[in-house]
């Protein structure tokens, strides 16, 4: 790259081949699990109207107070690059008469993809990064809280980062609620007023919940003793969460009752929740959110109760990296070494055949013009199991050399029948064969390097 080359912007990153694989994968578990639940896909438009963000998030919020990316477009008018999904989806769904229509209907929605919010680059947080969510409108019990943790739970384990993960879960309670509590807050820290910096004053003016899940270790000291905000919750909805919990642990699902989850948006009401991730630096959340009972109605005076929850993909990204030794481990990829004399196409009709015959499986053809020792590298990188060679001498009996990791990678030669019974064998989650070495296996020596 020369000086002079345009770089892309802060905070926006390019995806590379090396990791679209991930998100491809996370995307197909979302795909899968989502219709398992019969939860429906919405795509909606990057860009909205600024003021439908302003009207909903709430203006004290982080959100809307410094993270928006909105501008005045040519025709004058204030559209912004959309902070997150929810709102959008309310949107669309009022505008089509989806969730309400002479009375509440009842659906489950799903979405995916990017979101813009103009916040300090770091490890975990971008300025567009993308989002899988779900909503649910219409439903109010606790049932479908459980829902929503079951189906996330279900995704965490098909993506295999399950272990780590921790829920943390609080209740909001009602807004009244939440007053009385903002008022509480207001009480403990009077007397420590003077030991507040600018910015934590400023939250404590306008969004004083916030402080409960401040960082920062003078707050921490400060808010030692408040009474915790399930203490002051209104019978109704401390009832909804001891019932909540109550399942939650008659069905040994994990959760930690935490009173600092209280989410950055106005629009939340009772049940909250959060997973965090251990193998994650300080942006540890990975999803989060809670029911928003009264959004729609503030929006369009239709009451339709909700609830949702949105997840980061990025995030997701960086624990499969950790949990993960490779990408091909997830994928199968089985490498193809092409070491026959040039100008002959058997390779390439055999690959085309494999390909045929098993097209859930992804063969990956190494550069045939490189060095045997340069492919066989380029192939142990992708998948250090199960490789596939022809050679000259495989076209003249119509045979295949394999490289297993059960057979310590020597070279095993093996008839078509034979390849495609050891193809249908591998493990879908770690790529290896455990090797049943026949008679009719040939195994010629000393493994190449
Ligand atoms: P945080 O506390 O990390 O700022 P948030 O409360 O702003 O999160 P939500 O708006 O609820 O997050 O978004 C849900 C999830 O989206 C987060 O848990 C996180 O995984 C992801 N996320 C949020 N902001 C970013 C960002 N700037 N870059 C990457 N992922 C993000
Ligand atoms: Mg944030």
């Amino acid at each position: 790259m020369t000086k002079n080359t345009i770089q892309s912007i802060k905070g926006f990153k390019d995806i590379l081949p090396d990791e679209v694989g991930y998100y491809d994968f996370i995307e197909n578990v979302i795909a899968h699990v989502t219709e398992q639940y019969s939860v429906s896909q919405i795509r909606v438009p990057i860009i909205e109207k600024t003021e439908l963000f302003n009207r909903s998030i709430g203006n004290d919020t982080d959100i809307v107070n410094k993270e928006m990316y909105d501008f005045i477009d040519k025709n004058g008018d204030s559209i912004c690059l959309r902070p997150e999904g929810t709102v959008s989806i309310i949107r669309c769904a009022l505008e089509h008469n989806l969730i309400y229509d002479r009375g509440v209907k009842k659906q489950k929605f799903w979405y995916y993809g990017p979101m813009f919010r103009h916040e300090k680059p770091q490890r975990g947080r971008f300025r567009q990064f993308n989002q899988f969510g779900i909503e649910y409108f219409g439903f109010k019990n606790t049932e479908s809280d459980i829902e929503i943790i079951f189906l996330l739970n279900l995704i965490f384990e098909r993506l295999s980062i399950d272990n780590g993960i921790t829920l943390h879960i609080n209740s909001l309670g009602t807004k009244e609620d939440r007053l009385n509590y903002k008022n509480i807050i207001k009480q403990h820290i009077d007397k420590n007023i003077g030991k507040l910096d600018d910015n934590q004053k400023k939250t404590l003016k306008n969004n004083p919940l916030r402080l409960l899940d401040s960082k920062s270790e003078n707050m921490i000291d400060i808010l030692e003793g408040i009474p915790p905000l399930y203490d002051i919750l209104s019978t109704e909805s401390k009832s909804r969460y001891d019932l909540l919990l109550k399942k939650l642990d008659s069905m040994k699902i994990q959760y930690i009752h935490n009173n600092t989850i209280v989410r950055g948006l106005d629009y939340y009401n009772d049940t909250v929740f959060e997973w965090r991730h251990e193998l994650l630096g300080s942006q540890n959340a990975i999803c989060a959110g809670g029911r928003y009972d009264n959004l729609v109605e503030e929006l369009n005076q239709t009451p339709v109760p909700a609830i949702g929850f949105a997840m980061g993909i990025e995030r997701i990204v960086e624990i499969l990296k950790h949990v993960n030794q490779s990408l091909s481990e997830i994928y199968n990829i089985i490498p193809i070494i092409n070491i026959t004399s040039e100008n002959n196409t058997y390779c390439a009709l055999q690959c085309r055949e494999l390909r045929e015959i098993m097209p859930q499986k992804r063969f990956f053809n190494t550069d045939s013009t490189s060095s045997l020792s340069s492919q066989l590298k380029h192939a142990m990188k992708m998948n250090s199991h199960f490789i596939i060679l022809i050679t000259d001498e495989n076209i003249k009996d119509s045979s295949f050399t394999v490289k297993t990791h059960a057979n310590k990678m020597n070279d095993i030669i093996v008839t078509k029948d034979k390849l495609l019974e050891m193809l249908s064998k591998l493990h879908d989650d770690d790529c290896s064969v455990q090797d049943e070495l026949d008679d009719d296996f040939e195994t010629p020596g000393e493994p190449d390097e």
